[in-house]
């Protein structure tokens, strides 16, 4: 029986006419001013703000012992004093994570900028990316790049071979000093000759795809006295 009365109380069908209230009025800051300003209204503001704010906040000094807040004032203070350099350094790592090119690229453009003299190593052509690994079986790199493209000696040298060599197509073949050798092949055009002094600004040829390659690219080889080594050791 009660549960029916409560049921039809709450029911959608009685709320109309039990609240007659028009549905613009939805808060609190609809209601006219006389509401506001009752008697009842003021009296029960000031019992909240000067009864029951002091008397909530003294029951929570009492229950939070005095060190808990020293060690919340020692973390806010600490949060304050080492967020702003936690955050202006990890923006910075950000902002270098975020340059849009690879970190070769940033050193050859570095060297660009700053090396009116030759640089003393270099990348033979900008590197790009490499389309070959150094293996047993692939005694140098592959780093493709547009067709024509100025290639330089990777370190000061001298040249000791110029022409073409099978499958290398036209390469050029650069001593430098302890012994060290390094091969430029598949060029579309060489632009040194045998025994000529070169520096890291001197152009040696052109990117092509002479000999067995498909697709412009330099086939990059370093050796040392122990033979073929993986060139990305070697250059910057
Ligand atoms: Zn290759």
């Amino acid at each position: 029986m009660l549960k029916r009365r409560t049921l039809r109380f709450l029911s959608e069908r009685d709320l109309p006419r039990r609240y007659e209230q028009p549905s613009f009025v939805s808060s609190t800051l609809a209601l006219p001013n006389h509401v506001w300003f009752t008697p009842e209204a003021i009296i029960f503001d000031a019992i909240s703000v000067y009864v029951a704010v002091p008397w909530l906040w003294q029951v929570f000094k009492r229950a939070v012992p005095i060190f808990v807040f020293r060690i919340l004032a020692l973390v806010l203070l600490s949060l304050l004093v080492v967020s702003p350099k936690v955050q202006a350094e990890s923006s910075t790592t950000d902002a270098v994570k975020s340059i849009p090119i690879q970190n070769k690229q940033v050193i050859q453009i570095a060297t660009k900028i700053t090396a009116d003299q030759a640089p003393v190593t270099r990348w033979p052509v900008p590197f790009s990316y490499l389309s070959s690994r150094f293996s047993a079986y692939h005694k140098g790199i592959d780093i493709p790049s547009k067709y024509g493209q100025l290639v330089y000696p990777f370190k000061l040298g001298k040249v000791i071979f110029a022409g073409w060599d099978g499958g290398f197509g036209k390469i050029v073949v650069i001593l430098h000093e302890d012994g060290f050798v390094s091969k430029y092949a598949h060029l579309s055009a060489i632009r040194v000759r045998k025994n000529q002094e070169v520096s890291t600004k001197t152009v040696v040829g052109n990117v092509g795809v002479t000999g067995y390659a498909t697709g412009a690219h330099l086939h990059f080889e370093i050796h040392t006295k122990d033979g073929a080594a993986d060139p990305l050791y070697f250059l910057p």
